[in-house]
């Protein structure tokens, strides 16, 4: 099966024009056709020779993603389903803020790290998508937003789709470098968050790579006890590892760190767990902002329920007292199965129900 061209970066296009005998201007022209100009076909690339095109067409697809769900939200959120070439389903969310557009992208298939509360984790991993699918998502959604002709762009990345993005590495690099490109559709690293489970030789890799993207890592638990009953990764990277690598990542980086923190009801959600979390990041309180995400109910983790508010409000306040950054993350398109991963284990059940 071909592949996506959209899994080469800027550099590897011109490497692999100029291997295959074309000038560098070509990529340069190729790239401007695939990004700004936002064709689907190699053959509409107007300035491009007949050779080169022949060439492209011979060695790689454009798009590789197809549409399969689209839902509406009111607050004018839009989930996205797409079906890869192989037949399996991915999730891609598009969310509307007063400061941009922001999508929230798939980097696998499933998810290894199994974390007990979440949608994803219920799916194993299947595969890893490559670079050209990851990117494709973007490029899916800004062609739904060119067809509305409302001349809006995406500006906005998450990287919290279903998946481990450092479970995924090198494509997850590769996308980044392609969505960032100043000449394609540049969108700024500083608006590009990449958000991980915290395997801490992944967060050193990162903080080597000398881009400016930002990093979340999901917390959920300020001590190991806890942190092990709610995400088994805990037990090959515990908390002190996590923190060591994200101290190398503060140094190394000189950027903030957003740490994610699931509020379950009577789990983690604790004044005392609060405070726990303030002392545990009390040396790095200035680099940190804490993000407490509500709890988005799933059918089959029946055993965790949504913190009350009153709950959220005491956990929010004792972080405050304590001089931690935090926040209380706002909630979109709850109408339309709104946690990550919801969408696609929903489809998939109806699937095997009507099989
Ligand atoms: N695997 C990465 C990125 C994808 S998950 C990670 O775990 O960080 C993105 C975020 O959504 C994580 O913070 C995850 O803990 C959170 N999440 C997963 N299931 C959720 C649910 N049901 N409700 C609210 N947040 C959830
Ligand atoms: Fe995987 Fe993230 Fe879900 Fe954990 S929370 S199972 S790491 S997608």
């Amino acid at each position: 099966m071909k592949k996506s061209i959209y899994g080469l970066t800027r550099d590897q296009l011109i490497e692999w024009l100029l291997e295959n005998g074309q000038k560098k201007f070509r990529a340069e022209q190729v790239w401007d056709w695939l990004y700004i100009k936002r064709v689907q076909s190699f053959s509409d690339m107007k300035n491009v020779s007949k050779d080169c095109i022949q060439l492209l067409e011979d060695n790689f697809v454009i798009q590789t993603l197809k549409e399969s769900v689209k839902q509406e939200s009111e607050d004018g959120t839009i989930k996205f389903l797409f079906e890869m070439e192989d037949g399996n389903l991915i999730e891609t969310v598009l969310m509307r803020f007063k400061y941009g557009l922001s999508v929230c992208v798939t980097t696998q298939v499933g998810c290894n790290i199994g974390c007990s509360f979440c949608a994803s984790g219920l799916l194993k991993k299947n595969r890893d998508l490559d670079a050209g699918e990851i990117v494709g998502q973007i490029m899916k959604v800004q062609e739904h937003l060119d067809n509305m002709q409302k001349d809006e762009r995406v500006s906005h990345i998450v990287v919290m789709g279903i998946g481990e993005p450092f479970d995924n590495y090198k494509n997850l690099m590769n996308f980044l470098r392609v969505v960032n490109d100043q000449k394609g559709l540049a969108i700024g690293a500083r608006h590009i968050t990449v958000s991980t489970s915290g395997l801490a030789k992944k967060i050193v890799d990162f903080a080597n790579e000398n881009i400016q993207v930002n990093l979340a890592v999901s917390l959920h638990a300020p001590n190991d006890e806890l942190r092990t009953k709610i995400m088994v990764i805990n037990k090959a990277f515990p908390i002190e590892k996590v923190m060591e690598a994200i101290d190398y990542y503060l140094e190394t980086t000189n950027r903030r760190i957003t740490f994610e923190y699931i509020l379950l009801k009577d789990v983690n959600d604790h004044v005392e767990e609060a405070q726990q979390l303030a002392r545990l990041l009390e040396n790095k309180r200035h680099l940190s902002y804490v993000n407490l995400i509500p709890y988005n109910p799933v059918d089959e983790h029946s055993q965790y329920q949504r913190s009350s508010q009153e709950s959220i409000d005491a956990f929010f306040q004792a972080l405050k007292k304590k001089g931690i950054n935090c926040g209380v993350r706002l909630e979109q398109g709850t109408d339309i199965d709104a946690a990550c991963g919801q969408l696609r284990s929903k489809q998939i059940k109806k699937e095997k129900v009507s099989k």
